[in-house]
């Protein structure tokens, strides 16, 4: 006895009138299951101009990959209609309901890679659909560019720029977020001040005013204050924590480099003629968090901070300036915060170490700037989390990273773009409560 699977699977399918499925053909050997659809019009709406009852002229074979039916892999296969028009003249192909034009998946599909591109490497969402990365690639950005076109950043009032590299220390890309939202808003190579003339633009086709832009949060590059001034001139600048600490890190590395270079016979005396790797160890005990030490390093920081060094000052430097930032962290307070601020910048320009005595004048220079990126924990704490999400943007971009595919990743997990087609595996109803 035959059962009428067919119009199951109609269902199944979310199919109607005048779309059915036909037969369905399953190869357990293939682990494939195959759907013929048929449309039975043979009067259609012309797809150019919209007059109704149209002839069908002829019908063109087409194929889609569909989410799998358990294991196995589903096809859709369809006569397309194409309609000749007789109010405009024209010959055109009639849309299906399932599918965007001319994409080989269905909008299913391609609503489930696009979930699975949030969370996995491409590479590897390729490999668990079982299609090529190159074909996700192109659907992430169809994708986030519709629904890009579709975002309103009419609130947008603090934003973040900042940059980072694709590879280490080339191929920069400029990413300026909404602090508040918590969102990445605009992403374009290179990192020069053009590149927020771009953002300013960007914004305003957005809908929101250059003009309305209160606040950047910026690093202590030229390029952004100037563009800052030149696009966003309503932006009061700040200068955010992550960035100058990392600042008094480059000077201190430049000290000791200069010093266990020139003067290595005297830095051996004073720790004690250290083996490679325990020079290793000092290097990056002086870089870290005395907190994450490890006991290795613990030994050999107790060497440095004993000895009579240029490298142990400069650490001492560097550790000073952390402290005042978590001391602002803590009181939250303008005035205590630029006094602390001064007397650091007083004993860097005393220490006889050149990069500090260049670093005490670059925050002399900000002085109002630096201190506003003190106190404002919303922003600092958000770009640091952001440096970590980019940084997985990237290897998901892994064999494909160019910088459009990065800048697509990064809009797809970071943009918070509310027009991406939702994931199939997601209810659009709420489950009834039991
Ligand atoms: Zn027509």
């Amino acid at each position: 006895m035959a059962v009428q699977i067919e119009p199951l699977f109609t269902a199944a399918l979310g199919l109607q009138a005048p779309w059915t499925v036909e037969r369905v053909d399953l190869d357990t050997e293939k682990h494939r299951i195959d759907f013929e659809i048929a449309c039975a019009a043979q009067r259609l709406i012309c797809p150019q101009c919209g007059a109704a009852d149209q002839p069908v002229h002829d019908r063109m074979r087409r194929s889609w990959r569909h989410l799998d039916f358990f294991q196995f892999e589903a096809w859709m296969h369809a006569g397309v209609p194409r309609v000749r028009c007789t109010a405009c003249g024209k010959t055109s192909q009639t849309p299906v309901p399932w599918a965007r034009e001319g994409s080989g998946f269905t909008l299913m599909f391609e609503a489930l890679s696009l979930s699975l591109c949030k969370g996995l490497p491409v590479r590897q969402a390729a490999q668990m659909l079982r299609v090529r990365d190159k074909q996700l690639w192109r659907r992430i950005e169809h994708y986030v560019t519709e629904a890009r076109a579709k975002q309103d950043m009419s609130g947008v009032r603090l934003v973040g720029i900042d940059d980072t590299s694709l590879k280490r220390g080339q191929n920069y890309i400029t990413v300026a977020h909404d602090l508040e939202a918590g969102q990445l808003l605009f992403a374009t190579p290179g990192r020069d001040h053009d590149t927020v003339e771009r953002f300013a633009l960007d914004l305003e086709a957005h809908g929101c005013e250059r003009t309305a832009v209160a606040h950047a949060c910026i690093d202590m590059s030229a390029a952004y204050a100037k563009g800052i001034g030149k696009s966003l001139p309503n932006a009061q600048i700040s200068y955010d924590r992550y960035h100058v600490v990392a600042l008094a890190n480059q000077a201190m590395d430049e000290v000791r480099s200069a010093e266990w270079r020139t003067e290595s016979q005297r830095v051996n005396e004073e720790l004690g003629h250290l083996s490679a790797r325990e020079r290793r160890s000092v290097l990056w005990g002086m870089r870290r968090n005395p907190s994450s030490w490890s006991s290795t390093q613990i030994q050999a920081m107790h060497w440095l901070q004993r000895a009579n060094l240029k490298s142990a000052r400069g650490w001492r430097l560097k550790m000073g300036l952390r402290e005042v930032f978590a001391h602002a962290r803590t009181h939250n307070d303008a005035e205590q915060a630029k006094v602390d601020l001064k007397r650091w910048i007083s004993w860097a320009r005393r220490s006889r170490l050149d990069p500090f005595k260049r670093l005490a004048t670059t925050l002399k220079q900000h002085f109002d700037s630096v201190i506003r990126g003190m106190l404002d924990n919303r922003s600092n704490a958000f770009v640091e989390a952001m440096n970590g999400v980019l940084q997985q943007a990237k290897r998901a971009a892994r064999g494909f990273r160019t910088a459009t595919s990065f800048i697509a990743i990064a809009y797809l997990r970071l943009g918070k773009l509310t027009h991406l087609p939702a994931s199939p595996f997601v209810r659009a109803t709420a489950r009834a409560a039991t």
